[in-house]
């Protein structure tokens, strides 16, 4: 029995006005071939497929094919597609006949021309395979389901968690999924309904927030022997293509009408949640900043709005304004900003330079303005290390060369690439405290708080500038089907014709 593994995975903003290229994949870890599991065999979802294919009856053959991962950023660009394209497709050739195909896949990716990267992937994929031979999908939960998508996959199944924390588990329920098909002889059916919302990344907490309970009924769907997998795609809000909304997605193992009613019952409970879902409560950089020195410490300051986990360069300038200026801050603050300028800056003053320079607002000056930092060079660094929490499991990281300046009781991280914004290691790395300082800021809308919560006094969520900003209204949407909720009011999904067209033709 053989079975190809491939990955491509990154989420795009699409208001991050600079490209993906192909230099930044290769930053992140290209793999082609036998390197694909040699290197990355314990990673995320690649690491769920490689562990649960040992348990099957028949010896598994896993055949690499590509792995691309590159951290979440702009568009890519129609140049580094097109090799994308080429690579998978000639790797998928040469990989020879194979019984099944194993993709971990974002869901939410776009190109220069191609606004969806994964259904033009799934659907690059059944052109080289044919129509026998089944291909399972992983995605990201934030992943905006196509029809091309749903079409082109026999089964998709995408985390259950937000913060993310069950990438290893998805690659586990892919291979499970998968053996359903070629040991049981399955032929999935497919249901999904697309609802015409999307709702603040803020409140995409799968434990304790308010679509927990509708997570907690996918997990028991799965738990039915006739559900293959079970779906709920709150989507990455960033996101200007086609078909941008919820998705509900449920795989059987054969049809039947009684599916309609549940998805249609998992589609009513989401379209009631939506009010809720805004109840968010936030505050702009100052305030965020102020209240946060007066209660106690570490108090983390979520910046969403510039959160590199959603695709924003990291190099707002809203936060560290507020933190030079409302010094001195007690057990002091720390901060990171993309800015190889910065970072070039300060390797060549060395350790104990005298830093001054503005920093900031280098990828995205349409949103905030470089700021002032007068400080001293403390440490010079790679940032690189292996990311265990929200967003990866045993995933590298390589954020480039880094630079650590003091300006008085804040600490700046800047970097030459982006990364992670929501893990507490990324400063350890650097050789801070972020456990016992006074302030610390994750560029992450939610999923930090997987990470610093368990060591958190209390958590803020800031209201600055940004191109993950929340305030869509400041965002100007061109691609999107319409109408979307909340951008357009609208009191029932039927009054939205498009989402009925974005669900896939019903294969049985
Ligand atoms: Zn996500």
């Amino acid at each position: 029995m053989r079975i190809a593994v491939g990955q491509l995975w990154q989420e795009t903003n699409t208001f991050n006005r600079n490209a993906t290229n192909l230099n930044a994949f290769r930053d992140w870890g290209i793999a082609q071939g036998a390197e694909v599991l040699t290197r990355y065999g314990n990673t995320g979802e690649i690491g769920g497929f490689v562990d649960e294919c040992r348990t099957w009856n028949s010896a598994i053959e896993l055949v690499g094919l590509a792995r691309m991962a590159c951290w979440p950023w702009g568009a890519v660009d129609a140049e580094t597609w097109k090799w994308i394209c080429e690579t998978f497709v000639s790797s998928l050739k040469s990989a020879g006949k194979v019984d099944g195909v194993l993709l971990a896949l974002h869901g939410a990716m776009c190109a220069d021309g191609e606004p969806d990267v994964t259904g033009r992937l799934l659907e690059l994929t059944r052109e080289v395979v044919g129509p026998k031979v089944p291909i399972v999908g992983t995605l990201d939960l934030h992943a905006n389901l196509t029809r091309q998508m749903m079409e082109s996959a026999d089964v998709l199944v995408g985390y259950h968690t937000s913060p993310h924390l069950d990438h290893f588990e998805t690659g586990q329920r892919g291979v499970r999924s998968l053996r359903r098909i070629i040991e049981g002889g399955v032929h999935p059916a497919k249901y999904a309904r697309k609802l015409p919302m999307m709702t603040p990344a803020e409140s995409h907490n799968t434990f304790t927030g308010t679509p927990a309970p509708l997570y907690r009924k996918l997990e028991a769907l799965e738990r039915d022997p006739r559900v293959l997998s079970a779906g709920l795609y709150m989507v990455m809000p960033w996101f200007d293509c086609p078909e941008l909304g919820w998705t509900i997605t449920l795989h059987t193992t054969a049809a039947d009408s009684h599916w309609d009613d549940v998805v249609q019952e998992l589609a009513d409970d989401c379209w009631n949640l939506r009010h809720a879902m805004c109840q968010i409560d936030r505050l702009l950089p100052d305030e965020a900043v102020a209240k946060a020195k007066s209660i106690g410490h570490p108090v983390v300051i979520g910046d969403g709005a510039d959160a590199t986990n959603s695709g924003a360069p990291g190099d707002s300038t809203g936060l560290l304004r507020e933190l030079l200026k409302q010094q001195p801050i007690p057990f002091g603050a720390m901060t990171f900003v993309v800015d190889p300028e910065a970072v070039t800056a300060a390797h060549n003053l060395g350790v104990g330079g005298a830093f001054d320079m503005h920093v900031g607002a280098s990828f995205s000056p349409e949103f905030s303005d470089p700021v002032r930092v007068r400080g001293t060079v403390e440490k010079l660094l790679r940032v690189v290390f292996i990311l265990n929490g929200h967003g990866g499991k045993e995933m590298p990281i390589n954020m480039g060369r880094g630079a650590v300046v003091k300006s008085g009781d804040v600490s700046v991280l800047f970097t030459e690439r982006s990364g992670v914004g929501s893990s507490p290691l990324l400063y350890e790395t650097a050789g801070l405290k972020p456990r016992e300082c006074g302030i610390v800021i994750a560029k992450s809308p939610a999923g930090f708080r997987a990470d610093y919560e368990p060591f958190c006094k209390a958590v803020i969520l800031s209201d600055g500038p940004g191109c993950a900003t929340p305030n869509w209204h400041r965002l100007k949407f061109e691609h999107i089907n319409q109408p979307l909720w909340p951008l357009q009011e609208i009191n029932s999904p039927e009054e939205a014709e498009w989402c009925a067209d974005s669900e896939p033709r019903r294969s049985e």
